[in-house]
């Protein structure tokens, strides 16, 4: 075995150094050498191996398994084996150049090359959600089911693109607009078609001024290697929320790359005029994004004051993100600065690939144009939809979902409009012998900016049934993504969704190990930790807005797809993850039934007086960048 092995080896080791002999006889050097030749000069050693020629042919004389060991020791120590076959290259010059051209390419043409590179590579399995624990025969919560809940998704989708299709640039059920309204009338009849006869509408104004957008444009209209007069426009770029304004036409300016828009990236440089290219990381989602902090050291014009900032998204598969520049928990008129605008991840990459090949006598040259407005209330309605479900105690659970959102808006918050509707309708078929607690499913509009709304009004109309009635505001908020597989090469759905994190205002062990029960029942996944922040709207409920010894409590889940075009364009919601949570949510408010007011305060904690927005941990994430 070892001689059969050996033999061949050994022979080609003897050919190896022959040629290295003959090499060294006529006194040439290995010249023209490839690149790769180069890279492995170390290990071949030809003068070496010349001298020892001799005295290997004696030795292979005495005993033939001298000879084999040699030939094994010649193989390692003379690069017979280690050329690495799979090495893309191996000199850095080869590899820059091999990649320089491989991904240059405006977004259209990139996306259909890395989708036809990855059919080449890669094929869907058609996996399906891990199920829920319970025996679904068994589940008494077993009528609300998934293709319920995307019915109501793809209506609440259906209005959002109408909004597209009637010329918004900021598209969506955007709050304050026909579109929402559209939204909050249409819940309104549902409800009433369940059976339920406490339904109201509520209009009102938005009650903070908001954004229009009305031209949002961007363009390379000279470049590295453009042709003379060629221009290349990005089709999606978006200010979704308020932004200086350019002249119309836009202005034109040099553009220069500024990477995170760090200190340290910034030192030195004199941006003055320039229109700056700027990434914006969604760590850990565009909620909290980077360019809020570098919008602000930018716009102090400590580096020069630029003409504009276009950032640039991280958020993989989505043409559009709608991020914000400003300051968190409502402090977006910082964005008046200096006219912004955002693009998409593809996008941004082509225009930093422009930039890569910038050269003094050719820079890239783009124009930016930001139109919009701010609009008053007035201009604005605003309103709530909601059903009134009277129980045996007295007390009520509100379960607030906003139904206003960005584009398709089924993460924030399509999904769990849908999950409250089916609780909707599920609870208008329960007798109210066997109902405990009232239920008031709130469907609030004028949430987004600044992120607390339609809930301000409808405590203002119930303030004394809330203070005194309120058993539990259970609030779903952006449920259902799923966790991508994301291996950068190869990217895929996977049979999970992301883990969800648990909201309790006071900390009650028992609302804490409820939530627990119905993660384990329905097979859901979360994280092990409970936060302690009123943040969306469920903060109506405690101080500064209203001081009504409320506990707030729900499952949320931000990160990297919030606000972007991927929950809907590359499915990312996964309504048998919605069937899950619409049981599970089921499941807790039944458990409810058991329990008072009482029982939810036993064992808690104070709720910090300090918003999460103006807290430590706050500044520290946002110190980082
Ligand atoms: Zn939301």
């Amino acid at each position: 075995m070892h001689l059969i092995m050996g033999c061949p080896m050994f022979a080609l080791t003897l050919i190896r150094i022959s040629k290295a002999v003959a090499l060294d006889r006529v006194g040439e050097k290995p010249c023209h050498k490839s690149e790769f030749e180069q890279a492995h000069r170390g290990k071949i050693v030809p003068a070496a191996v010349g001298r020892g020629f001799g005295f290997m042919k004696k030795v292979m004389r005495a005993t033939r398994w001298l000879a084999l060991s040699f030939s094994l020791v010649a193989a390692a120590v003379l690069g017979d084996s280690p050329e690495n076959k799979q090495a893309l290259a191996t000199t850095p010059a080869a590899l820059v150049e091999m990649l320089t051209d491989a991904a240059f390419l405006p977004p259209e043409q990139y996306l259909e090359k890395i989708e036809a590179a990855r059919q080449q590579h890669s094929a869907a399995i058609g996996l399906t959600q891990l199920p829920q624990y319970l025996d679904a025969d068994k589940d008494p919560r077993a009528s609300i089911k998934a293709r319920e809940l995307s019915d109501y998704s793809q209506t609440l989708v259906d209005i959002a693109q109408r909004s597209r299709d009637e010329g918004e640039i900021l598209w969506g059920r955007i709050q304050g607009t026909v579109y929402e309204r559209q939204t909050l009338e249409w819940i309104y009849r549902e409800l009433q078609s369940f059976g339920l006869e406490d339904v109201h509408y509520d209009p009102f104004p938005s009650q903070y001024p908001q954004w229009r957008p009305t031209t949002c444009a961007l363009s390379v209209r000279s470049a590295p290697t453009f042709e003379a007069g060629q221009t290349y426009s990005f089709k999606d770029p978006i200010t979704a929320f308020v932004s200086a304004t350019t002249p119309i036409g836009g202005i034109e300016a040099q553009m220069v790359y500024v990477g995170d828009g760090t200190a340290a990236e910034l030192q030195g440089r004199d941006l003055t005029g320039k229109i700056l290219l700027l990434r914006g990381r969604t760590e850990p989602s565009a909620l909290l994004n980077t360019a809020r902090t570098a919008y602000s050291r930018l716009a102090t014009g400590n580096y020069g004051m630029p003409a504009g900032v276009v950032v640039w998204w991280d958020v993989p598969n989505a043409k559009q993100v709608a991020g914000r520049v400003g300051a968190p928990g409502g402090g977006d008129s910082i964005g008046e600065a200096l006219p912004w605008t955002t693009i998409g991840n593809d996008a941004g990459l082509y225009l930093r690939k422009l930039l890569d090949r910038v050269t003094p006598e050719q820079p890239v040259v783009v124009r930016l144009e930001v139109q919009g407005q701010m609009e008053s209330g007035e201009q604005r309605m605003s309103g709530n939809t909601y059903a009134m479900l009277p129980g045996q105690s007295g007390d009520y659970i509100v379960i607030p979902t906003h139904v206003d959102g960005y584009f398709y808006g089924v993460h924030d918050n399509g999904a769990s409009v849908a999950l409250n509707l089916a609780l909707a309708r599920y609870y208008a078929q329960i007798p109210i012998s066997e109902r405990q607690h009232g239920l008031i499913f709130l469907f609030q509009g004028d949430h987004e900016v600044p992120g607390v709304g339609g809930t301000l009004p409808f405590i203002a109309k119930y303030q004394k049934l809330m203070e005194q009635n309120l058993l539990l505001v259970l609030r779903p908020e952006h449920l259902g993504m799923n966790r991508p597989m994301d291996e950068g090469l190869l990217v895929a759905k996977s049979n999970i969704a992301d883990p969800l994190m648990l909201l309790v205002t006071n900390r009650s062990p028992l609302l804490i190990d409820l939530f627990k029960r119905a993660a384990s029942r329905y097979g859901i996944a979360m994280g092990d930790l409970v936060y302690i922040d009123p943040a969306a709207d469920e903060a109506a409920f405690h101080p500064p807005y209203n001081d009504l010894n409320a506990i707030s409590s729900g499952w949320i889940q931000t990160g990297k797809f919030y606000h972007s075009t991927f929950d809907f364009d590359s499915g990312g919601v996964d309504f048998d993850q919605i069937e899950k949570l619409a049981r599970a949510h089921a499941f807790i408010i039944d458990e409810l039934g058991q329990v008072a007011k009482a029982d939810l305060h036993r064992g808690g904690r104070p709720v910090p007086e300090k918003s999460i927005y103006q807290s430590d941990l706050l500044k520290i994430l946002m110190g980082n960048n």
